[in-house]
């Protein structure tokens, strides 16, 4: 039986910032995922063949004991990957890291400039700077960098400057995810969401940006799938993608959670080999099926195959058009 090929698994909300986009409300609360349910998951994983392993949060570095949870995956996963906004990074920091063999890192920068990345994660600790300083750091000591930036109406007009700030760190990828105002977002998704057709222009024009093939932009799934003139691939949610809440619950992408309908299972009662087992053997054309009364259910000609978590989220009346929405 194959696995999914990539495991998100959140392993902390333990966070210092307090990021007005977290789709999570880290740092409200210091909940872990017990040590005991990460291990058996590793295991599983690893019958499983899954290929990406990626550890997110709140702030994984936020844990203590990360680096021994990080080799324990990366000993048996071929690609296990962190995410970090940054804030703990230093020389200490990426020599642990490297003995828990992580080789490749995400952090969060979201804004080209200290005032942007301040005004959406920062609170006057010059985080911007010290952000850039750890990525030039981890740079130095051979990590593959990938600088994950939230495309939110603050700074959805400064792809170019993160395409230049990005070749001026020396990283090679960035990665632009769409903003889905869940969990603490949701209080300010009238500030955050980018409006449709700005959007739309922003995606288009998303290759112009690529600076002489030095810095390759990707985008999330959200994005990738999110509308039908770019459409490249569908929601991968369940297919190839499973995400791992902090509470051991099981979903096919972590923006369903609120939809227990969606839920697979939970490790803290089942081990994760038995959860996906009986999702491929009988659950997948369930969750399908879900989908599409899900899909219907919001009598939206727009609905069908784009991300379900942008449609659950958003509330597409406020965000259409620039010209349409609301005064
Ligand atoms: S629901 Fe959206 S965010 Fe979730 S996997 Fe599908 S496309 Fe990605």
């Amino acid at each position: 039986m194959r696995g999914p090929y990539h495991v998100e698994i959140e392993i902390t909300l333990r966070c210092p910032l307090h990021c007005v986009h977290c789709s999570l409300r880290a740092g409200e609360e210091k909940t872990d995922l017990p040590n005991e349910n990460y291990i058996e998951l590793v295991e599983d994983c690893a019958k499983l063949g899954v290929r990406i392993f990626d550890v997110i949060g709140g702030e994984p570095l936020a844990r203590q004991d990360i680096y021994e949870l990080l080799k324990f995956a990366a000993d048996r996963i071929p690609k296990v990957i962190i995410n970090t906004s940054g804030y703990f990074i230093n020389k200490k920091i990426i020599n642990n890291l490297k003995k828990a063999r992580i080789k490749e890192i995400f952090v969060s920068l979201d804004g080209p400039d200290p005032e942007k990345h301040e005004i959406i994660r920062g609170d006057g600790r010059n985080l911007f700077q010290k952000t850039c300083e750890g990525i030039k750091l981890l740079i130095e000591e051979g990590f593959k960098v990938t600088v994950a930036f939230v495309l939110n109406r603050i700074n959805y007009r400064d792809i170019p400057k993160m395409v230049e700030l990005c070749s001026t760190l020396g990283v090679k990828n960035l990665f632009i995810l769409g903003f889905i105002p869940a969990g603490r977002g949701a209080e300010q998704q009238k500030e955050l969401l980018v409006p449709k057709d700005m959007l739309m222009e922003t995606l288009i024009d998303l290759k112009r940006y690529e600076n002489n093939g030095k810095v390759r932009i990707m985008v999330d799934c959200s994005m990738d799938c999110a509308f039908y003139e770019l459409k490249k691939n569908s929601c991968p949610a369940g297919a190839d993608f499973i995400t791992v809440t902090v509470n051991g619950d099981v979903f096919p992408c972590g923006f369903l959670r609120e939809n227990q309908e969606f839920k697979l299972g939970n490790i803290k009662e089942r081990r994760f080999l038995d959860i996906w087992r009986d999702f491929v053997t009988n659950g997948y054309e369930k969750f399908k099926k879900n989908l599409e009364i899900y899909y219907s259910s919001m009598n939206d000609s727009e609905s069908k195959d784009i991300c379900l978590a942008r449609k659950i989220y958003s509330d597409f009346n406020l965000v259409q058009n620039e010209n349409s929405k609301p005064a």
